[in-house]
């Protein structure tokens, strides 16, 4: 027997037409490309995505079809989030950090129809237009009068498609597993795989989102999204928002410390959301100018490992609460977030931290499970680890155009390629990507274990650990790391930092001191060009 409910399916429209009905007023502040602060508001970010909607239906935009965008984070590129997706196309965020033949690879492997464009991002497309084998025009995010030169065929300006149009249109309905939206995950190896995401998905995730374990959204709440919505969706923010109503404080291109802490400040932002690369520049420009936050009360921190220290700096010295949080484009991504639980309300500081530094518990909607290479489920005793597998229902049940085969296993389990252990309390813990462990003599060390310490040592801003050949070990442990401005900071001081939490054989067998480390388009250390570098590397000891 069937439950008598109606059966309205979860469309990304009805998260737009709910803030423009409820939370109209509310603002969305964005620094725009052009220069200065611009402000609209739910109302009318809905009324320009269906003006949007309407101009792509006269420009043959069809159900299905695939639209790039290759844009920061601002009100326009949220236009077209709505628009794009409620009208029952797919937006395609291209991540314009990638090298040029990788967007040329995402746009043609997605079958892009059209590519809105920032106008940072111009010449960007210019150099590899003529390899876009089915782009019919492309969209320039501005108004007429700020129109480039450009050497683009059929090109639009986004102010005078939305200007011809009168916005009276109804967003359609349609089955909500409808495809939605689309992100290439960054691919240190291989080619970008696409993950293809719902309405259904979307939706649910957004609930999760909002809920006061997930990241705990309202509509109190000023949230500034730093994380670019060209990753991963800026981990489902701006459906979020707009499902409770929360204003939006958009960064554009400027994401260093002093533009980021200035727009906080004036747009009293509570909320804010990034990799741990934006918080170094951000408390580093803080603590230089001798600053304090006067409303940003919690910070999500994911994407890479968040270092202890980092998350004593904001709880201890600011009063900023850290949620840590873990997931992957793959799953839209959310997956465990770390907060306290109320056993933990009168534990001291120090057993917090080591708790905070966890990547958290699973949401509801998202399972985990650890297994070793056989497949075996390992204990969740928080010292096993194992391959960390994940299923739900906003989780990738495989890449678009079956790149890379199928993806999950006969139960529908996905390999994360995290390694992991889980406590008795559900608290998931990385030890590190399944290849980036160093294996020495029949252990194996974590990387990121090393890593988080070696960022606690005085003088060390950012560390990345990889394996080098060994004849007797196999693999042992190199530490390449960047120090502060003029610090005194040796390789003898950090190794002897090290000894206070790590084993000896965990210890490093030497240290190289860089100017710069290799970031991933999405901010992460980018260890295979590094294990590339140092591939004949002579460690001492060897
Ligand atoms: P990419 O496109 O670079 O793969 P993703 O965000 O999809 O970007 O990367 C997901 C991976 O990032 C995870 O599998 C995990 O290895 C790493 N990651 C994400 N959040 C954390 C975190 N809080 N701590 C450690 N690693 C993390």
């Amino acid at each position: 027997m069937l439950g008598l409910v109606q059966d309205r399916p979860l469309l990304i429209s009805s998260l737009i037409e709910y803030a423009a009905l409820n939370h109209g007023d509310v603002e969305i502040v964005s620094r725009s490309v052009e220069g200065p602060i611009h402000r609209t508001n739910y109302r009318e970010v809905n009324l320009r995505a269906k003006k949007m909607a309407q101009a792509l239906t006269k420009l043959g935009v069809e159900f299905g079809d695939r639209i790039g965008t290759l844009a920061w984070n601002g009100y326009r590129h949220l236009e077209i989030y709505f628009g794009i997706s409620a009208m029952g196309s797919v937006c395609h965020t291209i991540n314009p950090r990638l090298f040029p033949e990788q967007i040329t690879y995402i746009a043609n492997h997605a079958e892009d129809k059209f590519i809105f464009v920032d106008l940072t991002f111009v010449p960007l497309l210019e150099a590899v237009k003529d390899h876009l084998t089915g782009v019919k025009g492309f969209v320039i995010m501005t108004d007429e009068a700020h129109m480039p030169e450009t050497s683009l065929d059929n090109v639009y300006c986004y102010e005078t498609l939305i200007e011809a149009e009168d916005g009276n249109y109804e967003w359609p309905v349609f089955d909500e597993n409808s495809a939605s939206s689309l992100c290439y995950t960054s691919g240190t190896t291989g080619n970008p795989k696409g993950v293809l995401y719902s309405h259904r998905s979307t939706v649910l995730h957004s609930f999760c989102v909002c809920t006061t374990d997930g990241l705990g959204i309202g509509n109190r709440d000023s949230i500034l999204p730093v994380v670019p919505m060209f990753h991963a969706n800026a981990w489902g923010i701006p459906y979020a928002a707009a499902m409770s109503g929360a204003k939006m404080v958009m960064p554009g291109s400027q994401m260093d410390g002093q533009s980021i802490y200035e727009l906080m400040e004036q747009e009293q932002v509570t909320l804010s959301a990034g990799v741990p690369t934006v918080w170094l520049m951000l408390l580093g420009y803080v603590k230089e100018n001798n600053l304090r936050f006067s409303s940003m009360n919690r910070t999500v921190i994911g994407g890479s490992a968040a270092p202890r220290s980092m998350i004593e700096t904001f709880v201890g010295e600011y009063g900023v609460e850290v949620c840590h949080a873990w997931g992957m484009t793959e799953m839209s991504p959310l997956g465990t977030t770390g907060n306290l639980l109320k056993k933990h309300e009168n534990l001291s500081d120090d057993e917090k931290y080591a708790i905070r530094q966890k990547q958290g518990r699973t949401v509801y909607g998202v399972e985990l499970k650890i297994v070793d290479d056989e497949g075996a489920e390992q204990p969740r005793d928080g010292v096993a680890f194992g391959r960390l597998l994940v299923r739900g229902p906003w989780i990738t049940s495989g890449y678009f155009k079956h790149e890379g085969g199928d993806v999950v296993d006969a139960d529908g389990w996905f390999d994360t390629g995290d390694v992991a252990t889980i406590d008795p309390d559900g608290y998931m813990q990385i030890t590190d990507r399944s290849k980036d462990v160093i294996k020495s003599g029949g252990e194996w060390i974590s990387s990121i274990d090393v890593e988080n310490e070696a960022v606690g040592c005085p003088g060390i801003v950012e560390a990345a650990v990889i394996a080098v050949p060994h004849p007797k070990w196999d693999e042992r442990p190199l530490v390449i790391a960047v120090k502060e401005k003029d610090h005194p900071v040796t390789k003898e001081d950090l190794v002897h930092h090290l000894e206070n939490s790590l084993a000896k054989w965990q210890l490093p067998d030497d240290v190289v001191f860089v100017d710069e480390l290799p970031h991933t388009a999405t901010g992460k250390l980018l260890k295979t060009k590094l294990r590339d570098e140092y591939k004949d590397y002579k460690l001492p000891t060897a």
